[in-house]
């Protein structure tokens, strides 16, 4: 096992904090997983692509970088294929993995930065798809004693932007495998959301295959969402407040451009980067930290900014939004303290 000393995570994390770790170690199987487990170090810190942290300061411990490999076929039908990916597979290679064998199920999450073994965690989602829609099942190691186990999907708990790994598995077990069942025929396209029609649309495309919505999807993200190579960031900060229908039309009486989407019976999804602009910090700047100028939803590093400045500035925008329209808003991102 190869433990670096002293490594600086700034090219290991898109909001390009400049912050150290103590120790660095790569892991590529499992059996190197085991090795840490059983020499009993401590804290373990697992990274992926760095891409829904923010780093707050230097990190003691071992920072655990995932980079188990692999996609294995385990299962195919007339219409399905089952795969198991290692949780260190980039998630967008794999979604283009998909869509070259003409597999469908993926295709709205192309584009999505990180690790297959980070999907579940928040269970992630874009244009009206989430991972849970084709998870079957995935392997992780406790990282107490060792032990492994299969999590079925009932026991992943999946919420929106959610699941038991961020709730009370919370760093407790090293995702190392994923399972997803991708639809080889008869799969149903999701093009509801309106920037998918719209772009389908503007390439003449009338009856789209899982490529045209992939490429719809990519063309989209890559028009319109901050790149970390350019500018530091980790997508969306905050989620979607979900609140009660009865406090949505009271705002709809003092807003009533408010947009919302449909959510749980009694219950309607507001998109947090209207709240965020009508609150006046859409494209705000405080030194070298700030909210995006064109996506409120995504706080930015100019490149000196810290982890406590962003924490500072995250505070400030929630309070703003609890006073303004007693909507309280919930960070996405995993802050390591
Ligand atoms: P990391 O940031 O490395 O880790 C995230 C958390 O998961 C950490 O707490 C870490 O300890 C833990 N973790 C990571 N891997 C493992 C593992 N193998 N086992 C156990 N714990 C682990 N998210 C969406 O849902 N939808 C989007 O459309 C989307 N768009 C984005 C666009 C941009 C530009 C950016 C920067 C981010 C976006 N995200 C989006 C957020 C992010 O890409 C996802 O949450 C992604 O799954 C994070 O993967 P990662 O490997 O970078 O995880
Ligand atoms: P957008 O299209 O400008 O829409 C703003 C918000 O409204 C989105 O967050 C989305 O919620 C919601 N929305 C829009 N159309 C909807 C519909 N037809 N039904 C239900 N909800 C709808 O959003 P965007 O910022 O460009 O992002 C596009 C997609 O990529 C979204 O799904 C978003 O979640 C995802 N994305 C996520 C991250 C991240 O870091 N988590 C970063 C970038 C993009 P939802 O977010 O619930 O879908």
């Amino acid at each position: 096992m190869l433990i670096s000393y002293n490594v600086s995570l700034k090219p290991y994390n898109t909001f390009g904090m400049a912050v150290n770790a103590d120790k660095f170690i790569r892991i590529s199987s499992t059996e190197q997983l085991l090795e840490v487990i059983d020499l009993g170090l401590e804290p373990l810190w697992i990274l992926g692509g760095g891409s829904n942290v923010l780093l707050t300061g230097d990190l003691p411990g071992y920072i655990l970088k995932n980079e188990i490999r692999g996609i294995t076929i385990i299962h195919e039908t007339d219409e399905e294929l089952t795969v198991e990916a290692g949780a260190g597979e980039i998630w967008h290679e794999f979604v283009l993995w998909a869509i070259s064998r003409g597999l469908g199920g993926i295709e709205n999450l192309a584009l999505i930065p990180g690790t297959v073994g980070a999907a579940p965690i928040q269970n992630i989602g874009a244009y009206g798809l989430e991972q849970e829609s084709v998870f079957t099942c995935l392997k992780a190691i406790n990282l107490k004693d060792g032990s492994e186990k299969i999590f079925s999907r009932e026991e992943c708990r999946f919420g929106y932007r959610n699941s038991v790994f961020k709730q009370e598995c919370k760093g407790r077990y090293f995702i190392t495998y994923v399972t997803y069942t991708l639809r080889k025929n008869g799969h149903t396209l999701n093009t509801s959301y309106g920037a998918i029609v719209e772009k389908l649309h503007e390439k003449g495309i009338q009856n789209p295959d899982i490529a045209d919505v992939a490429e719809a999807v990519i063309d989209i993200r890559r028009s319109k969402l901050p790149d970390p190579a350019e500018i530091g960031n980790a997508g969306s900060f905050f989620k979607n407040p979900v609140i009660k229908e009865g406090h949505y039309l009271q705002l709809k009486k003092d807003y009533p451009e408010i947009p919302s989407y449909p959510a749980d019976a009694g219950f309607v999804k507001i998109p947090a980067g209207w709240l965020i602009e009508k609150a006046g910090f859409k494209g705000i700047r405080r030194g070298d930290v700030g909210v995006h100028k064109n996506q409120a939803l995504v706080l930015v590093n100019y490149g000196a900014g810290t982890g406590k400045e962003i924490v500072e500035l995250a505070e400030d925008i929630r309070e703003t939004i609890l006073q303004k329209f007693k909507v309280s808003i919930e960070a996405e991102v995993n802050i390591w303290k």
